[in-house]
């Protein structure tokens, strides 16, 4: 199918992945909108412009007059990443939060209200379910929104400005609910990224409180085919849970991790817990599996191998 579309945020970890993976795998014409926070890879976006089908202007979300530069044209589809996502930033200050996730999504509402796109695909987390027991069942998308932190509370915020659009205009949105990602690209802030640089370095690696918290690990380009395929065969209206099935204690990341690394396992320190740490998260993902057809093609040891090299590859020379 031949597409134009628009992504916010695609100089992220995740939308730049996306963007990677559409412009491989198909002859959509892809115009990227991101204000290139710290978050961001300038380089790899602005190397991007030499595909004839990729233009990216650097602009806000937040603000008209930038969103209004790229509505020179109609797309079949808006793309939705651009956020502020890394919890710990949101518990010392959610001002960016508040503005981007909230106040962001409500401005491409609007635009969609005008008819600039033909539909919206709203990319949320499956941090707006909240927490799990370690006996209780997955989240489905009926789960209750109980978000803990302020970060899961401002995309909880935009998931229901979306799903009330939904309901009083009928506009054409899609929300989608992923788990945990890993992958080439994510901010050295996250987790993953955080162990093998320390590591890499021979450093103490941080983890909060016991370690025991849970989280579904889901390889990023698997995310990108489901979101891909949401854009093309999802229903108006709905949310769709996207999971990889792989619910790992922080610790047994760590410790798999080292093992990978050939590192010492003296090199973790425990510290005190991030304040309301979600315990465990896990998601069912088989509305997306039933409905639409997706699977989850990628091994969670083999693509966590391969995301460990290209972090080693990257760090080899980077300054201490
Ligand atoms: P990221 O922080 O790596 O990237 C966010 C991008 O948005 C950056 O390029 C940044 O410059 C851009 N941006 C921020 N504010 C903007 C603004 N006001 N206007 C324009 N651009 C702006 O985030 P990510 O990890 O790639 O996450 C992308 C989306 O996926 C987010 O909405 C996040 O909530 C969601 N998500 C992430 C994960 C995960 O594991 N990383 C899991 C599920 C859902």
């Amino acid at each position: 199918m031949l597409m134009n579309i628009l992504i916010t945020g695609g100089a992220g970890f995740i939308g730049l992945n996306f963007v990677q993976y559409l412009l491989r795998n198909t002859e959509y014409h892809i115009t990227v909108i991101d204000s290139l926070t710290y978050a961001s890879h300038p380089k790899e976006i602005y190397a991007l412009t030499s595909n004839s089908r990729f233009r990216f202007l650097k602009g806000n979300i937040v603000k008209n007059k930038d969103m209004e530069r790229v509505m020179d044209q109609q797309y079949e589809a808006i793309i939705h990443f651009a956020a502020e996502s890394h919890v710990d930033n949101s518990i010392n200050n959610a001002d960016k939060f508040i503005q981007t996730n909230i106040n962001g999504t409500y401005q491409l509402l609007q635009n969609l209200m005008k008819g600039y796109f033909k539909r919206m695909i709203h990319v949320s987390t499956d941090e707006v379910y909240g927490t799990l027991t370690s006996t209780q069942l997955p989240f489905t998308e009926q789960s209750p929104i109980a978000p803990n932190n302020p970060y899961s509370a401002t995309k909880a915020s935009s998931d229901l400005l979306v799903r009330s659009y939904y309901e009083t205009f009928k506009l054409p949105v899609i929300t989608t609910r992923c788990s945990n990602n890993f992958g080439p690209f994510q901010n050295i802030e996250k987790f993953i990224p955080t162990i093998i640089h320390k590591a890499c370095k021979n450093r103490r690696i941080p983890l909060y409180g016991d370690g025991l918290q849970i989280r579904d690990w889901l390889f990023v380009e698997d995310h990108c085919r489901a979101i891909h395929l949401i854009m093309e065969k999802g229903v108006f209206g709905e949310v769709y849970n996207i999971g990889g099935g792989n619910e790992r204690k922080n610790i047994e990341i760590v410790k798999k991790i080292l093992e990978i690394m050939r590192k010492s396992e003296d090199l973790i320190e425990f510290v005190e817990d991030r304040k309301g740490h979600d315990r465990r998260y896990a998601i069912d993902s088989s509305k997306l599996q039933n409905k639409l057809g997706w699977k989850q093609t990628y091994s969670f040891n083999q693509s966590l191998e391969q995301t460990v090299q290209w972090y080693i590859n990257k760090f080899k020379g980077a300054p201490i």
